[in-house]
């Protein structure tokens, strides 16, 4: 797990887990790897509202910011920033990253479960590791909102400095243009709870 731990250098330099009550990510070593790997979407009203959305890759979870959250539109290209991994045991993580503190405000696990890697199905099969460097990923979620494919491509922008995607549904018989789980469904398939009434929770404590 030597290439696991390496990778989660820069999550850990962002803070200080005296203050905030997420995950250190320490154990990591003893955190549960899936025979199925699993993703996450969390819903983090920081700054900006946005959704975090984490795939399970080689022992963590590799993160993208996505604004906008996830569309079941072929049509809708949402930009997903990518973000530092996050260690496993973040996909179980909810609640209130306090003011001060980096990525500050209420978190909910929006929606969450086994997904599979479509690239290894190709001619030219990847691994998920090959996938993510490549800056094209496909995988098929098995949510409890969202089952279905969707496809992950990195932008061509050689002097960005932000790491953009694209995340775009995969026009499958699982495409819907009119539902919209971020809006009908804005609950945590953990607790039931709006990231609003997790907000208002610790406000009240
Ligand atoms: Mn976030």
């Amino acid at each position: 797990m030597a290439r696991a731990a390496a990778s989660l250098k820069d999550y850990a330099s962002k803070r200080a887990f005296k203050r905030t009550p997420e995950p250190s990510g320490k154990d990591a070593r003893k955190g549960k790897a899936h025979r199925q790997p699993r993703f996450v979407i969390q819903k983090h009203a920081a700054r900006s509202m946005h959704y975090d959305f984490r795939l399970e890759v080689d022992g963590v979870l590799v993160s993208w910011a996505v604004p906008k959250g996830p569309s079941l539109d072929p049509r809708d290209k949402r930009l997903a920033v990518r973000t530092e991994d996050h260690p496993l045991a973040y996909a179980d993580f909810e609640g209130n990253i306090p003011e001060g503190e980096y990525g500050a405000g209420a978190v909910i696990v929006w929606d969450a479960g086994p997904y599979h890697n479509l690239m290894e199905d190709k001619d030219e099969p990847l691994s998920m590791r090959e996938a993510v460097d490549k800056g094209h990923v496909e995988v098929w979620l098995e949510g409890r909102k969202l089952k279905g494919g969707y496809a992950l491509v990195r932008m061509q922008r050689p002097r960005a400095k932000k790491d953009n995607w694209l995340l775009v549904k995969i026009d499958d018989e699982t495409a819907d243009k009119r539902r919209k789980p971020t809006r009908t469904k804005p609950e945590s398939v953990l607790s039931g709870r709006t990231v609003e009434e997790v907000r208002s929770e610790s406000a009240e404590a």
